[in-house]
Formats: C-alpha cells, structure tokens, sequence
C-alpha cells in the first residue's frame, strides 16, 4: 500500500469528498479516509439551499433525485414566538429534502470514480509535522504511517486534526431530533419555529419519507430535551399535531464556538473548522464550500507557487464572516427580535 500522498483528507462527509474530488480532477494523489463504513449515517435534517448546486456545479456533478427523500422539495416556513397565524412561506424558495447517508455516499462514491484512494474503516490516531506531514492510521487493528504534503482535516465537529493542532475545542449546540409517525396540519414546508420559550436557538418540522422529523437544538444537553418536549406540546396547540408512534430519536452535535481553519499546510474545512450557520444548524452547504475552497487553493499553490494556507485563507473569509455574523444574531436577539426577523424575511421575501 502507498505511503506516501500530495493529500491525505480525513473523514468522508460532505466537506472531505468535496475537497477529495477537486484534489484528485487536478491530478494530485489522494488519500480519503473514514472512520465509519461506507454509506455511515449521520443525524441530519437533510436540508440543502439550492445555492449549493453551484457548489456541486464547480466539482462537475449535479444532484440526482436518488439522493433525495420524499418529498424532493420544501418551502421554507417561518413560525414566530406569536405563532403560526403571524408567520408564514417565504415566496419562491425551496430546500432540497436529502437522504443525508445516500448524499454522503454518492459523492463519496464520486471520490472514487474521480480516483481518489478511499480507505473505510480507518481512523486518524495522530498527526505531527516535521518537513513532511506525517499521520498515524489504525484500519482494523493495525497501526501504519502515512506521509503527505498538505491534510484536509474534515473530520467533523469532534476533529482529531483539529485537536492534533492544540487548537481550542469547538463549543457544541446539541441537536436531539424524533422521527414521528403522526398527523398535523403540516403542508410541505420545512418550519423554522422561532421561540425563546421553546429554544434559545431553532426548532424544525418536516416531512421525510411519510414521517414527521421534529428537532431542536440548544447549548446545554438537558435544555435541548426539555425544548423537545416543549416544541412538541406547542405543535399539538399551534398545528394540531397528533403524535402516533415515535419511530427513532437521534442526537447530534453543531459546532458553536470561534472559526478555525488550521495552519500551514494543514486545513481544516466544514464542521471540523466551526464553519455552520448557528442560526439555522445549516452546514452541508458550508462543508461543500469549504472543502472545495481547500483543494482549490493546493491546486492554485502547486501550480503558481504561492502559499496555499494564504490562498484559503482569502477565499474561505466570505464564508467565515457570514457564520460569525449569524452566531452573534443569535446570542443577542429576544423574542421581540426573532418576531422582527420573521415580519422582516416574509416581506422582503415577497419582493423576490
Ligand atoms: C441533528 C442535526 C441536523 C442537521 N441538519 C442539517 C440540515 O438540515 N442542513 C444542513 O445543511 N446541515 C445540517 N446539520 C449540520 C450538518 O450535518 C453538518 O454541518 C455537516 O455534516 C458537516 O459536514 P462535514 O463533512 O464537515 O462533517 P461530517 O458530515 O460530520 O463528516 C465528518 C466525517 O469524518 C469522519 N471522522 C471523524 N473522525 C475521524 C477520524 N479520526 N478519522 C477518520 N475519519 C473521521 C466521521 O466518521 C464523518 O464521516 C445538522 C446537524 C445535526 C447534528
């Protein structure tokens, strides 16, 4: 087996394979490695901004239908503290409804077509610097090294390349989510529920293959439970919610806390760098865009000779500033605020 790569990327989310693909189109060696099996499942919404087509344009694919959940598409719904009746559909927008495991898996398999190296079941244990990047890998049991010029640390919210960096650790929204069987007065629509009362930061319903998807998140583990039972109680009042069965209950993590995008040759892309919208727990988008601006700017370095940490420095800030930019919505606004926000969002929506 190789030793020795222009790229190691460790962990096959969204953010890896993205920076995986563009890597090896530019004919750099490529190793991906993930911890889980292929196809490994992931809590998730599943919910996708159209915007991050574009995303997908640039590494050359297009979404196919087989990734996405029935229904394909939902309108976005704004629910306010006051309730449903002051809320409302933001006009001409919808959010793709992904299978997140068939997403995660299509563009890992698309990885591979493009010829990167992908190795499943293999975990990052180390990683130190001297000339060379040098990682320490355990793949079912056995430890081996491998050597590589630049690492993509996309390893998610708990990243071991991020650690490796004695970086600061992430701060953690918890994010618990149930899969009902049920009924309501729900169209297709995913609803953002905006509620200090309810949760500090965001609650969500939608529909996923026939089942009711309902979730909330908040700093502290316990408030993230109790916001769940406090969401479900105002949905039997305010969309006539009838739960039947619950049939799974999941909990997740959302990085919180300042972006950190590595140093040197070692760059950290999607959760692992904090890069997720605090404000609606959107970061697949980020993970694309963060990962694809990675292996954009190795590629730029080895053919100009600048620096490629620089380079992403500079095409990653937009992405950072936005995410710091709604972290700081979050923390400051009321009830009076979020009320403000939805009144706001609706009307401008109407102009589009
Ligand atoms: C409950 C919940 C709901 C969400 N809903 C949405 C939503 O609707 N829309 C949206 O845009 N975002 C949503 N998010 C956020 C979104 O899931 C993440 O932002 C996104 O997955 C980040 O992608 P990533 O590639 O950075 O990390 P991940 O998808 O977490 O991938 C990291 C990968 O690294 C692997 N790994 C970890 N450590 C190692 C190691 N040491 N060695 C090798 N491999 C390793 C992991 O197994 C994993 O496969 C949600 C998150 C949660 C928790």
């Amino acid at each position: 087996m190789k030793v020795k790569y222009d790229v190691l990327v460790v962990g096959a989310g969204p953010a890896g394979s993205a920076a995986a693909i563009k890597c090896a189109e530019n004919g750099l060696s490529t190793l991906l490695i993930e911890k889980g099996e292929l196809g490994r499942h992931k809590p998730c919404a599943g919910m996708l901004p159209p915007v991050a087509t574009y995303t997908l344009d640039d590494l050359g694919l297009s979404l196919p239908d087989s990734v996405l959940s029935e229904p394909h598409e939902l309108k976005v719904f704004y629910v306010p503290p006051s309730g449903r009746r002051n809320g409302g559909e933001l006009r001409n927008y919808h959010l793709f409804n992904l299978d997140r495991d068939l997403f995660d898996r299509w563009l890992v398999e698309k990885a591979v077509e493009k010829g990167v190296n992908l190795q499943t079941n293999t975990t990052l244990l180390n990683l130190e610097q001297s000339s060379r990047l040098e990682a320490a890998v355990k793949t079912e049991g056995s430890i081996r090294g491998v050597k590589a010029d630049y690492v993509i640390g996309a390893d998610g919210v708990h990243s071991k390349v991020r650690r490796c960096l004695d970086a600061h650790t992430q701060d953690l929204l918890t994010v618990i989510q149930e899969y009902w069987c049920g009924e309501g007065e729900f169209e297709d629509c995913f609803y953002t529920i905006l509620n200090e009362e309810i949760t500090p930061t965001y609650g969500y319903v939608l529909e996923k293959k026939g089942k009711l998807l309902i979730g909330t998140a908040a700093e502290d583990p316990r408030q993230s439970a109790q916001s769940l039972e406090a969401l479900k109680v105002w949905l039997k009042k305010e969309f006539n919610f009838k739960p039947n069965k619950l049939v799974k209950r999941e909990v997740g993590f959302l990085p919180y806390g300042k972006c950190f995008i590595g140093c040197g040759k070692i760059m950290l892309v999607g959760d692992a760098a904090g890069l997720c919208n605090r404000f609606s727990g959107e970061g697949i988008r980020f993970a694309l865009e963060s990962g694809l601006a990675a292996a954009e700017s190795i590629c730029e370095a080895e053919r100009s000779g600048i620096e490629a940490f620089k380079a992403y420095m500079q095409r990653i800030q937009p992405l950072i500033d936005l995410v710091e930019k709604t972290s700081h919505l979050i923390k400051q606004g009321d009830d009076r605020w979020r009320e403000e926000f939805v009144a706001t969002e609706l009307k401008r929506s109407n102009l589009w």
